[in-house]
């Protein structure tokens, strides 16, 4: 058994790059970005109306009132879309549009609603005193040319794509998605939707591992539920040694007669790298590597697998895309926390708001079969070996689940 942190260097030592690629912006939600987005013009790209209304000189309209309005001359109009050249000489307004450019002369927007409104004549009435700058977006008051918008290593969401079409990108250069091949090993294991048989489960394992794999941002190439035989384990992860970038198990890697994961990679190459760790739950951890290819045997009890995935698999598929790990949250806890006198500890939690600090309590199903501990978790808690439990106002590691929110 290693200790949990020399497990996540060792792990550090072997994690390949994966190579780029270009999809369209449309295709691009959450991949993670292979290249630093500049902008390559300022934004706003020249002064503009932030409303629709009149573009004046603000001297003229000192004096603007609504029961003695000023009256200036229209010299035409400027609506988005169309370059403005038209220049204000004094008394003289321009009709202009949101997004329009400003004319020449002008420095500031009146609305629409304080004038007598838009029409094919040739003046208007101001009833309001204008100011300077009033409704223009100023050139470059948001983004400088050159600066950078987003960095590489950023996992994409609607805001980066939104951000990408701005500036015109019409492609993103990504990183390939990582080729992952799943297998969950055990006689007992039944494909949810068939029936059970006296001492059968369902297999949830593979349909979380799935899950996960595609919310990480990678692709499952290959997935099967392969009985404890090792000529079936063999032909499966011979082939997914060829062709995946990484294999993840799920069971079979315990110290039962029938595990025989370990084994079988061994027999086929696989380079191991350490077997178990200091954490529960999850102690059987397998790492392996074979070539550039990863290998993790995780333990078959759901709540093992599911956070193993999280703590150790997650991590790496986002750093091979080249995304730098995220920090975990610190939050209080309200109730006891169970610390392990030798093993890192981790359970599911819920963590929330209370005034203006994080706070969290483990999950009350403490058990590694128990999956039910995860539904109304929105993070997993960790905590470092210890001699007593953690207490209540004591603080922990929060490791938010991406795909939920603080409650
Ligand atoms: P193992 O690691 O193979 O000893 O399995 C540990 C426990 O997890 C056993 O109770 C298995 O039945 C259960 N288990 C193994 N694989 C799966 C799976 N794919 N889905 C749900 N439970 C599983
Ligand atoms: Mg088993």
């Amino acid at each position: 058994m290693i200790p949990f942190q020399e497990a996540k260097s060792i792990i550090q030592k072997h994690i390949p790059q994966l190579e780029e690629t270009l999809v369209s912006l449309n295709k691009s939600d959450n991949r993670i970005l292979a290249q630093d987005i500049k902008a390559p013009f300022p934004m706003p790209q020249f002064d503009n109306s932030a409303m629709d209304g009149f573009a004046v000189r603000c001297q003229d309209t000192e004096s603007a009132t609504d029961s003695h309005p000023v009256t200036l001359k229209m010299i035409g109009v400027s609506s988005a879309g169309s370059p403005c050249d038209l220049t204000l000489e004094p008394g003289e307004c321009v009709q202009c549009m949101t997004g329009a450019e400003i004319p020449k002369g002008a420095n500031a927007i009146v609305i629409v609603e304080d004038t007598s409104g838009f029409s094919n004549g040739d003046s208007v009435q101001v009833y309001q005193k204008a100011y300077e700058g009033k409704h223009i977006r100023k050139q470059a008051e948001e983004i400088q040319k050159n600066d950078k918008l987003i960095a590489k290593g950023t996992r994409i969401t609607p805001s980066e794509i939104g951000t990408m079409a701005t500036f015109g990108y019409g492609k993103a250069r990504v990183s390939k998605k990582p080729r992952i091949a799943i297998f969950g090993t055990g006689n007992e294991l039944v494909e949810p939707g068939k029936k059970l048989r006296q001492g059968q489960i369902f297999n949830s394992n593979l349909y979380v591992f799935t899950e996960l794999t595609e919310k990480a941002g990678a692709k499952i190439i290959m997935r099967e539920v392969i009985k404890d035989d090792k000529e079936s384990l063999r032909s499966f992860l011979s082939a997914a040694l060829e062709t995946s970038d990484m294999v993840i198990s799920s069971g079979g890697v315990s110290m039962g007669r029938f595990d025989y994961v370990r084994d079988v990679f061994k027999g086929l190459g696989v380079q191991e790298h350490f077997w178990k760790v200091a954490q529960k739950p999850g102690r059987p951890l397998f790492f392996g590597t074979a070539n550039s290819t990863l290998i993790f045997g995780l333990p078959g009890n759901p709540v093992s697998s599911y956070i193993g995935f999280m703590e150790w698999v997650w991590p790496v598929l986002e750093s091979m895309m080249g995304k730098p790990e995220a920090t975990a949250l610190t939050g209080t806890l309200v109730e006891k926390f169970p610390r392990e006198k030798i093993k890192y500890r981790f359970l599911f939690g819920k963590a929330w708001m209370e005034d203006g600090k994080l706070v969290c309590k483990p999950s009350a199903k403490m058990g590694s079969h128990m999956l039910s501990s995860s539904l109304q978790a929105n993070c997993i808690l960790g905590s470092e070996m210890g001699d007593s439990a953690l207490e209540a106002g004591e603080e922990i590691s929060v490791n938010m689940l991406p795909w939920k929110t603080i409650l």
